[in-house]
């Protein structure tokens, strides 16, 4: 009897040449492996929290603004592992796929510049008095009080942009995605014989070219998914609701509401126009 196809101890090319010339039992074998090493790979996703830090200098550390600095010393938010020091193509794909979870559905993980500059403000600040800058305690107090507040908000708003998808409805997600991916994999030597006449295409490691292949396919089909799921057309542009974080597409630049929270918004307006109206004809009477 015939062996089950079995992914270990071989090339990623090999295992996708063997699928391209593979009958249907084979390429159902290969893709049972390849996701289960996918899901068993030792790369797991991980969330931790991390700190912006700095030491407020001994001789600084008991004035009234090196008090003020040495509160906000450590400032915590939520990082995510984003790569490995695994160069095998399983660790490699594990980490891309990890990626995509965190960067479309994970709402703890909120780490846009916007968000990061407002949670920087004390070390930034304290790093502009130590070098000369003259500071009141009343005007290094109210800085970072509103930087950390507007943090708040900040975060908030992108949280609202993450897509909702549990861990496990992704993974059942990216097998339909693997099967997708090796089915329209195009092999290199065709590749090759059609666009590179002139590339040296000898010197390319094969592996990470369909390793990069399977990582931006896997990211465009996640960028595909994202405006299913908000129901917005290709090649549009979209901009996100001001109130809900939804992805809608966008006619105009006044247009900052999705239809769902403009049509709220405009009851709220005529609900409070009408209570202005009838506030006026009681006043009159
Ligand atoms: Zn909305």
């Amino acid at each position: 009897m015939r062996k089950i196809y079995n992914i270990s101890n071989k090339f990623f090319y090999e295992i996708i040449e063997d699928y391209k010339e593979g009958n249907l039992i084979i390429r159902n074998e290969i893709l049972q492996s390849f996701t289960a090493s996918i899901w068993s790979s030792s790369n797991k996703r991980r969330i931790y929290k991390k700190t912006i830090n700095f030491k407020v200098r001994g001789d600084l550390i008991h004035s009234e603004l090196g008090q003020v600095f040495d509160m906000w010393s450590e400032v915590e938010y939520t990082g995510y592992k984003s790569m490995t020091d695994k160069t095998d193509y399983i660790s490699l794909i594990r980490q891309k796929i990890n990626n995509l979870y965190t960067r479309f559905f994970d709402s703890e993980v909120i780490l846009h510049s916007e968000y990061m500059n407002l949670l920087n403000t004390p070390k930034r600040l304290y790093y502009r008095w130590i070098s000369g800058e003259k500071f009141s305690k009343n005007y290094v107090t109210v800085t970072i009080d509103d930087a950390i507040n507007k943090s708040i908000e900040v975060k908030e708003k992108y949280r609202k942009q993450k897509m909702s998808l549990s861990w496990t409805d992704y993974k059942a997600l990216i097998k339909d995605l693997l099967m997708k991916i090796f089915q329209n994999c195009i092999l290199l030597d065709d590749y090759s014989n059609v666009f590179t006449q002139d590339m040296n295409i000898d010197n390319w490691n094969e592996d990470n070219f369909y390793i990069k292949y399977v990582c931006k396919y896997l990211e465009n089909e996640l960028k595909q998914y994202q405006k299913k799921y908000y129901g917005v057309k290709q090649h549009k542009i979209y901009g996100r609701c001001k109130e809900c974080g939804d992805m809608f597409e966008k006619t105009g630049r006044n247009h900052i509401y999705c239809n769902g929270c403009k049509r709220i918004k405009q009851l709220e307006w005529q609900k409070k126009s009408m209570r202005e109206y009838r506030k006026s004809l009681c006043e009159v009477l």
